[in-house]
């Protein structure tokens, strides 16, 4: 058993792109934990879409030992540098006394590197500055350093160089682990308790949570307790990870690894919760929430035969990602489907890739939207998921919409496009701060809905690329908010409503009739398309009928009989259209045409 004083646990946080996962598998290589030979790039990210996307969506800790006069173990944990992964980061930085804050040395600090450092320092960690890929010739260091000197306050000299593709400077950067990281405080002698990090479900162990002990020690076949669910069950199995399952007796004060819980799914082992032994009344860690889903979407199967598939697939997701959350939903348009509930944009994205390539479905996606607040006169806050359960405007008190703090990491000649962008998207300067001569910080505050949908890829249009975001959820606020509703001959299409600000819903509207107006095949009568809040119109087309020439086979003369013949025929029309309200039928390629993403 090693002491406790020659334990070091440690994370690795960085904008992303930076070389986090790089540097870990050179680590894990220097460490000899990974022979060279089955090195493969990026170990620790093993989901074959985050190799492919090449981000870390989930923590996989592993252990290593270091020989620096004794031998050191070493416990890494890479943590997902995504905001919609936040939560699971602050569990991980919970775990752990140190990180090491790497920078790409070709970029310099980031919106991300910022935003990772203060929810570092919220932690107490002890912060490790270190410049990467400096084997690359466009690595800029003096000025790199000059900004890390100006964001942590540290000297030039405790910044290591390091390249995570060459493995210069790695051997350094451990040595420096060990010499400024503290070891894990925590007692031996006090009742076991350890905080879950993270947990995966396991085809064949079952579901396994990670943890750190934070007191005691915990051993196989101990009965545990989980405490923000009180289920218990049996340890069949821990260990360290390295980063493969390795099984030991026990799991010690300080250590980091894993439990085989026999629990069968991930409900009754929750991120964040304490685990303790059966019986003893040990208080819970603080910190622990659950999380809840930030954005809804709807995801409908394009052929209605395959829904059970995509129930069955979603289950087997929602098994290994608690944050995932799911109901179904019917939509006139889309058929059955769900509802789902999710983290983020990029969290979002991920869920229906997965369902696209490992269960091989052909999905339709429709725009996401935040998590309103209805108050309703004389009752509890309503939680609103979806338009559909909007209740009528004349019962709601107030309505209210999530806000975030957004900050921008952005080079000084783009600050002007950067604020205006900002502006359209309602959003409330805060704070500039120069992080060089060169580079500023912009803090703006702004609804999340309007982060969300294509905050992203704007912002990195207007700055040529070089702009940079991070937010955080700040809370709810009052927001104008209606429900839009869509006419199609004039009966209103259910699967076309939609939640927008008052002040835009007019601009809206005129955007999803002229879609609907060149997806609506044209029909014998004239279809009135409107966009209407409450019994108010405030938007409307129509689609022209299709003209038949009634008058082609009379030749020359007389115009009476024209007239005559095209006055039966608009009689026709309105008897016609008369018939046709309510009955065009809309074809899916029209309902994508407006809900698609
Ligand atoms: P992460 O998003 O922080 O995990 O970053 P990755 O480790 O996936 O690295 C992002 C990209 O940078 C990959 O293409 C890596 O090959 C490259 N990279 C990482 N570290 C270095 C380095 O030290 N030198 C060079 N030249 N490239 C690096
Ligand atoms: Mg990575």
């Amino acid at each position: 058993m090693i002491p406790q004083n020659r334990i070091r646990n440690f994370c690795i946080i960085a904008h992303i792109d930076h070389g986090k996962s790089t540097l870990a598998d050179r680590l894990l290589e220097i460490t000899g934990t990974v022979e060279k030979r089955k090195m493969q790039d990026q170990i620790l990210d093993s989901m074959e879409l985050e190799r492919e996307k090449g981000i870390t969506i989930k923590l996989a800790p592993a252990r290593m030992n270091w020989k620096k006069s004794d031998t050191y173990i070493l416990n890494l944990i890479d943590t997902p540098g995504h905001v919609d992964f936040n939560y699971e980061v602050s569990r991980s930085l919970d775990s752990v006394e140190g990180a090491v804050l790497l920078v790409d040395a070709t970029q310099g600090v980031q919106a991300q590197t910022i935003g990772n450092l203060y929810f570092a320092l919220e932690h107490n960690l002890t912060i490790i500055p270190v410049l990467n890929k400096i084997d690359l010739p466009a690595a800029d260091i003096p000025s790199c350093t000059n900004e890390l000197v100006n964001l942590i306050g540290c000297r030039p000299e405790e910044i290591l160089l390091v390249s995570g593709k060459t493995g210069q400077g790695v051997s350094g950067l451990l040595d420096a682990i060990i010499e400024r990281v503290p070891s894990p405080q925590g007692s031996a002698s006090k009742p076991a308790r350890a905080v879950i990090f993270d947990a995966r479900y396991d085809e064949y162990k079952g579901v396994v949570a990670y943890v750190r002990v934070v007191d005691g020690l915990f051993g196989k076949g101990d009965k545990m307790h989980m405490k923000a669910t009180a289920a218990e069950s049996e340890i069949l199995e821990l260990g360290a990870l390295r980063p493969g399952y390795a099984p030991t007796e026990q799991l010690e004060t300080g250590q980091i690894g894993y439990i085989v819980t026999g629990f069968k799914d991930l409900s009754a082992c929750r991120v964040g919760d304490t685990v303790s032994l059966a019986g003893s009344d040990v208080p819970a860690l603080p910190g622990y929430r659950e999380v809840k889903p930030m954005v809804y979407a709807g995801i409908f199967p394009k052929e209605g035969s395959t829904f059970e598939r995509l129930r069955e697939a979603i289950g087997k997701l929602k098994l290994s990602d608690a944050a995932l959350q799911f109901e179904p939903e019917h939509s006139p348009a889309l058929g059955y489907g769900f509802r789902v509930g999710l983290l983020g944009m990029l969290h979002l994205e991920i869920i229906t890739e997965r369902l696209e390539r490992e269960f091989a479905l052909d999905l339709v996606v429709t725009v996401p939207s935040v998590v309103y607040h209805i108050y309703v006169s004389g009752h509890e806050m309503k939680v609103i998921k979806s338009p559909l359960e909007m209740p009528d405007a004349s019962h709601i008190d107030r309505i209210e919409e999530p806000w975030a703090t957004v900050d921008m990491v952005t080079p000084k000649d783009y600050i002007g496009a950067v604020m205006q962008l900002a502006q359209e998207r309602k959003g409330i300067y805060k704070t500039t701060d120069f992080l060089s001569d060169e580079r500023v910080i912009l803090r703006y505050e702004m609804p999340l809905s309007a982060v969300i949908v294509d905050f992203y890829d704007s912002l990195k249009s207007v700055s040529s690329g070089y702009a940079s975001l991070n937010y955080d959820l700040i809370g709810y606020r009052q927001a104008d908010v209606i429900r839009l509703n869509i006419l199609v001959a004039e009966e209103s299409v259910e699967a076309l409503s939609m939640l927008v600000y008052r002040n835009e819903a007019e601009k809206v509207g005129r955007r999803v009739l002229e879609k609907l107006k060149t997806s609506i095949p044209k029909a014998m009568f004239e279809i009135k398309l409107q966009a209407a809040i409450g019994g108010k119109i405030v938007a409307a087309e129509r689609i022209t009928p299709m003209r038949k020439d009634v008058t082609a086979k009379l030749y020359g003369g007389d115009v009476t009989r024209k007239n005559k013949l095209l006055d039966k025929q608009k009689k026709g029309k309105k008897k016609m259209m008369a018939m046709g309200v309510g009955k065009v039928n809309i074809p899916t390629d029209a309902y994508l045409n407006v809900l698609k993403r």
